[in-house]
């Protein structure tokens, strides 16, 4: 399934009138807000959790060029090969590299949204190269040839219907939508792959600058067998991900899962330190690394929105957001979704195919208070609507608008008549104006007539 950010409108309209898909993420979404307001209730110290994971990754961001060298290093000296990609197409050429350089027939993958970035699985698929996706989540979506809906969740807009019959319809299974049933399915089908597969690739939640080690969360277990059993591991990292230290991993194991799932930790928690030792006999023989810029150190250079790299998909603001939990992932076009992906998709896509995006938001809030990096995604929505007004990229209808008022705000008797107007005529209206969108489900305001200055008057004589 191809999705363009530029089309969000027509994936909005769409969303709106698909009942089964709002009932399924607004479950979802409070479930898991339910899950993480209960557990954030017994952190005593989660404000101060916060207040560190936004320090470090401030820290690490600010000299990240010598950090990723220093990270390279440790990365060396634990035995991994690491490669740098400037784009999604040198990223999938270093992939292929490896597989071919190693005979590669078989991938199975483990969850990564900075693979889905680059579309790597088409790529290899593409390429003749079987490529799986082994988290259930991804291996649903993956049968049903869509992209995931949410950053932790990816059949977050399924429901156990749906399953049912994907399952049957794609793996010619007997329909059924028990979760233990459909779980027993999967793990069948997934189990021989890892078995049989000459190469794993991962993403990376964390790359830990002081000792070369990349750290992948996960509750299913399949990252783990994707990263240890096949004989080649590659890890594929966004440069955003590292964090400074180990002595920080603990601070940050708590941020993401409470915030994601509601879990105090993740079942599994792989940190990957090298391929195997001599003698072990245990783990991938080699392990490599690919560092994927793809337009993050464009975004490390822009101080207004350089926040928005300390993002650790954790997927809460996408919860919380009143927008997501209509709409879903999918109406935003893009791999990153809900209040992040609104901020990301015009930085990565740039402001003329992600134009769209960061109006989608009522601006509420909510996702400042609940990000577990204390973003302040408000503020950057707020500066990427200026940029795409800046770049002339705003719907002509709102041009359109603004020029009429700057006309008339300009002549302040032609002003005084264009709001008294209104008022008059919803007068002999007998109610409010129809407008195309909104009066279909609420009424309009009633204009006073009275207008903005006589108004600002009165309440200023009140106030005396
Ligand atoms: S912006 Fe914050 S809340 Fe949203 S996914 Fe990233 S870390 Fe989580």
């Amino acid at each position: 399934m191809e999705l363009r950010a530029s089309q969000t409108k027509t994936y909005i309209k769409k969303a709106l009138k698909d009942d089964a898909v709002r009932d399924a993420v607004d479950k979802a979404t409070q479930t898991a807000l339910a899950k993480r307001a209960e557990k954030v209730a017994i952190i005593p110290c989660w404000e101060d959790f916060r207040k560190l994971g936004h320090a470090a990754k401030r820290a690490v961001m600010e000299s990240l060029d010598e950090n990723l060298v220093r990270f390279e290093t440790e990365c060396h000296n634990n035995g991994m090969k690491v490669h740098w990609a400037r784009d999604a197409a040198e990223a999938r050429a270093i992939v292929l590299g490896i597989a071919r350089g190693n005979n590669v027939r078989t991938v199975v993958k483990s969850k990564s949204l900075t693979t889905e970035e680059i579309h790597l699985n088409k790529f290899l698929i593409d390429e003749g190269i079987e490529t799986l996706e082994t988290d259930l989540g991804e291996y649903i979506v993956q049968l049903l040839d869509q992209i995931p809906s949410h950053l932790t969740a990816p059949a977050l807009h399924l429901t156990r219907k749906d399953i049912g019959r994907v399952f049957h319809e794609k793996l010619g299974v007997e329909y059924t939508e028990v979760p233990t049933e459909l779980l027993a399915i999967a793990r069948a089908k997934l189990r021989e792959k890892f078995l049989a597969a000459d190469m794993g690739i991962s993403g990376v939640n964390f790359g830990i600058v002081d000792s070369g080690c990349c750290v992948v969360l996960e509750n299913e277990c399949n990252a783990r067998l994707s990263i240890g059993v096949p004989k080649i591991h590659v890890a594929v990292m966004g440069i955003e991900k590292l964090v400074p230290s180990f002595d920080l991993l603990p601070a940050f194991l708590k941020l993401l899962p409470v915030s994601a799932t509601g879990q105090k930790q993740t079942v599994y928690v792989n940190i990957v330190g090298g391929p195997q030792r001599p003698k072990s006999g245990e783990g991938p023989e080699q392990v490599h690394v690919v560092l994927l810029d793809n337009g993050r150190s464009k975004i490390l250079a822009d101080p207004q929105l350089r926040e928005t790299l300390f993002c650790i998909r954790c997927g809460a603001c996408l919860n919380t957001c009143p927008i997501y939990q209509q709409v879903g992932g999918h109406a935003y076009g893009w791999v990153y979704m809900g209040p992040i992906g609104a901020t990301l998709i015009p930085q990565y896509l740039g402001t003329h195919e992600g134009r769209h995006a960061p109006f989608i938001s009522s601006l509420c809030g909510a996702c400042r208070q609940i990000c577990p990096m204390n973003i302040d995604i408000p503020h950057h929505l707020l500066k990427l609507r200026n940029r795409v007004v800046e770049a002339g990229e705003s719907m002509a209808v709102e041009r359109a608008g603004i020029a009429v008022w700057a006309f008339l705000a300009k002549r302040p008797l032609l002003y005084r008549l264009a709001t008294w107007f209104p008022g008059r005529f919803q007068k002999l209206l007998k109610g409010s104006f129809p407008v195309p969108g909104w009066s279909g489900a609420r009424a309009l305001g009633r204009f006073d007539g009275k207008g903005f200055r006589k108004r600002f008057l009165e309440l200023e004589k009140k106030s005396r």
